[in-house]
């Protein structure tokens, strides 16, 4: 056959809907497109044991879908990272495994083939305002620090050519950000549009903390954001405490200070001390995570492959 078609669906604690996601895939590319595929879940650990269990039976009934399950729960990009390792594709699809994307979108992606990433992008969708707020956020970052072209809309259902999933996985991060590297590493991205559907079983996995340790990985690890704050922070303070010094000591040859001024004294000096214990405390986290790198620590470890 020609070419081939990984599709890579990281798992989470679902079950009902991975059946009907297989059918749903095979119905495309065995009738509509008629196209060579394979499908890769990686089980991210999930705490509910039926997940694997399903997955397994899923492996029986069907021959194109590989199943792999993580040693531990090492968060979507780490169980994204796993399914790359393992796909033959000459294009590798990402999408969810809770039929909110749906394989229906595949065809119009596959339209755009020429383009080394092809993103479903999606006008309405079914997102909580928090959900929102923190992909906002992310946007605003990723436009300003990392590259990502200002007119592409990003989500997690999209099409890469494999020649960029392996720059990606020659990228050893233990906090990694598969998004990031994409603009990093080309930026001939475009978007084709696709429908957002309701989560029809069970609810999302990433509440408010979780979304918001995610956004926090990006902006330490992916991105010079604190680096800099923490510069420009630094400059104004020093500037600040400039001026307040020549007009400390203006005051004093004007003969307008009567009182030794303890008080400023001691409140500027607990100030700064605590401004530069912050500093080192955000000097102490880029160490730590440079060291975890540096240990060459894995974004995912496989447990079993079928
Ligand atoms: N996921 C994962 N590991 C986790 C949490 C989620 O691999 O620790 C995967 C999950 O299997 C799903 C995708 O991330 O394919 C999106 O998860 P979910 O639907 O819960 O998030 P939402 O759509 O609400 O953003
Ligand atoms: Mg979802």
């Amino acid at each position: 056959m020609s070419e081939l078609y990984s599709i890579v669906i990281p798992v989470y604690n679902s079950t009902k809907s991975l059946e009907e996601l297989v059918e749903q895939i095979k119905d495309v590319f065995e009738n509509q497109l008629k196209l060579d595929y394979e499908i890769i879940f990686v089980d991210d650990h999930s705490p509910n044991p039926q997940s694997w269990e399903t997955l397994k039976q899923i492996r029986q009934k069907y021959e194109k879908v590989t199943i792999v399950q993580l040693m531990r729960n090492f968060g979507k990009e780490g169980a994204l990272l796993a399914g790359f390792s393992l796909a033959k594709g000459d294009y590798i699809i990402t999408m969810d495994d809770d039929l909110q994307h749906s394989p229906y979108d595949i065809p119009k992606m596959i339209e755009k083939k020429d383009h080394d990433v092809v993103i479903v992008a999606f006008k309405k969708k079914q997102h909580t305002f928090m959900q929102r707020l923190t992909s906002e956020m992310r946007s605003w970052v990723e436009i300003k620090y990392m590259r990502r072209p200002r007119h592409i809309k990003m989500t997690p259902f999209k099409m890469i050519r494999r020649s960029v999933v392996e720059q990606i996985l020659s990228i050893r991060s233990a906090y990694p950000f598969i998004t990031g590297y994409l603009y990093y590493i080309t930026q001939d991205l475009v978007n084709v549009w696709g429908t957002h559907y309701p989560r029809k079983y069970d609810k999302s996995n990433f509440n408010i903390r979780r979304r918001w340790l995610v956004f926090l990985n990006l902006l330490i690890n992916n991105t010079p954001f604190l680096l800099k704050a923490m510069i420009n922070i630094g400059f104004i303070i020093t500037i600040l405490s400039f001026i307040t010094g020549i007009i400390f000591i203006i005051r004093r040859i004007l003969g307008l200070v009567s009182l030794p001024g303890w008080t400023s004294i001691i409140v500027l000096l607990t100030f700064l001390s605590g401004v530069i214990i912050l500093f080192l405390g955000i000097i102490g986290e880029y160490l730590i995570r440079i060291l975890n790198n540096v240990e060459n620590k894995p974004a995912f470890v496989i447990k079993q492959k079928i």
